[in-house]
């Protein structure tokens, strides 16, 4: 079985634009997978000679009261479903509350988790990982999904798990 990898994280952290840059083909594959619903978008990525699922999901804003209520449900689902969780910030913006809520809940889980730092794009990397490493995450990747800047990087270093 492929492994299966959910992007997570309050909207406009870029979720989407990382799961097109990683996917060619959308959708078709999730009959083959038991266990997938067609609630949240799935897509095919391939690494070499290796196929990966990736999940995209609507975001979790953080205005709700209580974790509960902040993850989405199908943020929540998507989480259970994966194999992996990429849990993306903003570098532009800084850590925010509905950050600290995901990382939260994230800690709860007995899931791979990679902290992507997102839209490094003209910034310094390590300057820009340095305000999230209060999330309690210990692998952070700076990547900037816009332009690419080290997507393949990250991908590598998330499919060394499989
Ligand atoms: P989502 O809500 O998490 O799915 O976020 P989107 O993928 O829709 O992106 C939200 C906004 O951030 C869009 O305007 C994107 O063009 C922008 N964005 C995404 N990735 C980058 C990046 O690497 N650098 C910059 N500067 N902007 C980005
Ligand atoms: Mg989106």
């Amino acid at each position: 079985m492929n492994p299966v990898i959910a992007l997570v994280g309050r909207p406009n952290v870029g979720k989407s634009t990382l799961f097109n840059r990683l996917t060619r083909s959308r959708d078709a594959l999730v009959a083959n997978y038991s266990g997938l619903t067609r609630d949240r978008q799935y897509g095919e990525g391939r690494l070499g000679e290796r196929d990966y699922i990736v999940i995209d999901t609507g975001g979790i804003s953080g205005n709700e009261e209580g974790i509960d209520a902040a993850m989405a449900q199908q943020s929540l689902q998507a989480i259970e479903e994966a194999d992996a969780v990429l849990f993306l910030v903003d570098a532009r913006v800084g850590l925010t509350a509905a950050d600290e809520m995901i990382g939260q809940h994230l800690r709860t889980r007995n899931k791979p988790t990679f902290l992507i730092v997102n839209k490094i794009d003209g910034i310094d990397d390590d300057v820009a990982k340095s305000e999230f490493y209060q999330l309690g995450i210990a692998e952070t990747v700076g990547i900037a999904a816009a332009h690419g800047r080290n997507v393949r990087g990250m991908i590598n270093q998330v499919m060394e798990l499989f």
